[in-house]
């Protein structure tokens, strides 16, 4: 398949054609001289890259508001650890695609997810057309009988994502250090080195993980995590916020990418700011993330980029810091070796934005627009891999998405 988008506004600049061959961007100029078998008229549109959700848990669409305010470790082991214990592959399955539809509104095309029931979500993302980092949720509990399950099950997993297109990618899913036995972790590095994949954990989230941690080990936990052997530029490091200098060091040293989650921090009270000055000093690679919809509770990247921006001015005091430009590059930057970026011969992951609406009006700097009063009403069409996903507000698809999502959370609540 090819599309051509004409006469849309790339940058800030005149406006440009692009041009998509199959799952690539072909060519961008002005007034191309080529035919496609589909043309979008991009007047009054702005293409941007996709956004990347650098950390979700998507089927956690069916426990969207089910429990708020509460705090994190009662939050979990009351409210969702026993739902989550009764959830099927099904459930899985229609909770992620509510999750992706609601992604693709919001002009995301890779997310990084770490859930239960990896086919699930898999299944979900195949057929939705977006990209994901996809991982089981790797729970032990310390227990070995638990341990030998999860790794029979990872080792399985691997094998079985062959079987989707390459818009899915296999990741290992540790859960944290206070959920996963030191063993466990050292297998977990070990199978990352020998396939080379990503390895999605929450590190650092709350003061009692660090207390804990330094009661258990005398280390706080980046120190343990280095001290066992398991650090490696494959870990996408979330939440990030319960750091001291001589850890921010370390995460350097490795090359770690840290995901900052500023809406779930605030929900859950982390407690800490993610110390975003200090990480980007030292050149660390951060991504954003929305965490999962029931603890943020939307899965809106428009949403993360305004608050990391006036959390991080906020902290630092100075309005300076984190500006439009800035956040907006870290919720768009290529991440997880995904060639995204619109540049002739990158993936066609391309988001068209509606310029015409009053909360984008006057447009006397696009970004600033986007970051500070875009929503994804803002979002008109959205392509990935060549495909379009989403035109002029459209998905097919919708609406059986959101009735069956919404019964299999009802049931889900009963049983
Ligand atoms: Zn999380």
């Amino acid at each position: 398949m090819s599309i051509l988008i004409k006469d849309v506004l790339l940058d800030d600049e005149e406006e440009t054609d692009i041009y998509i061959e199959g799952n690539q961007i072909k060519k961008i100029g002005q007034s191309l001289d080529v035919v496609a078998e589909k043309t979008i008229d991009g007047k009054g549109k702005f293409a941007i890259p996709p956004f990347i959700n650098g950390h979700t848990h998507s089927a956690m669409t069916l426990l969207r508001g089910y429990a708020d305010d509460m705090p994190l470790m009662e939050w979990l082991s009351e409210k969702i650890w026993p739902l989550e214990t009764k959830m099927t592959e099904e459930d899985i399955y229609w909770g992620a695609k509510l999750a992706c539809l609601e992604m693709i509104r919001s002009g995301i095309t890779v997310f990084n997810d770490m859930y239960w029931h990896f086919h699930g979500t898999s299944r979900a993302v195949e057929e939705m057309g977006i990209r994901a980092l996809v991982s089981a949720v790797f729970i032990d509990f310390f227990d070995k009988t638990k341990a030998n399950e999860q790794i029979e099950l990872n080792e399985r997993l691997f094998e079985e994502t062959k079987s989707y297109s390459n818009r899915i990618t296999f990741c290992l899913g540790p859960h944290s250090i206070y959920t996963v036995s030191e063993e466990s972790l050292r297998w977990v590095k070990n199978f990352s080195n020998r396939n080379d994949v990503f390895i999605h954990i929450h590190i650092s989230e709350t003061q009692n993980e660090l207390k804990e941690c330094i009661k258990r080990y005398r280390l706080r936990p980046i120190e343990y995590l280095k001290r066992i052997g398991f650090l490696s530029d494959k870990i996408i490091a979330c939440h990030c916020v319960w750091l001291d200098q001589e850890e921010m060091e370390i995460l350097k040293n490795y090359n770690i990418q840290c995901v900052f989650n500023p809406i779930s921090n605030m929900k859950l009270s982390s407690g800490k700011i993610f110390p975003y000055p200090r990480l980007i000093e030292r050149g660390i690679g951060i991504i954003l993330g929305t965490d999962g919809p029931s603890s943020n509770n939307s899965l809106n990247m428009f949403e993360t980029m305004k608050i990391a921006s006036l959390l991080i001015k906020h902290d630092t005091k100075d309005p300076t810091s984190l500006p439009a430009k800035e956040v907006f590059n870290l919720a768009t930057n290529k991440a997880f070796g995904i060639n995204t970026g619109i540049e002739e011969g990158n993936l066609a992951d391309i988001v068209l934005l509606e310029l015409n609406r009053p909360e984008l009006t006057p447009s006397h700097n696009v970004i600033s627009n986007i970051v500070y009063s875009g929503n994804p009403s803002c979002v008109s069409t959205v392509i990935c891999d060549g495909k379009i996903l989403m035109e002029d507000g459209y998905i097919e698809g919708e609406d059986e998405i959101m009735e069956r999502a919404k019964e299999q959370a009802l049931s889900l609540i009963r049983r």
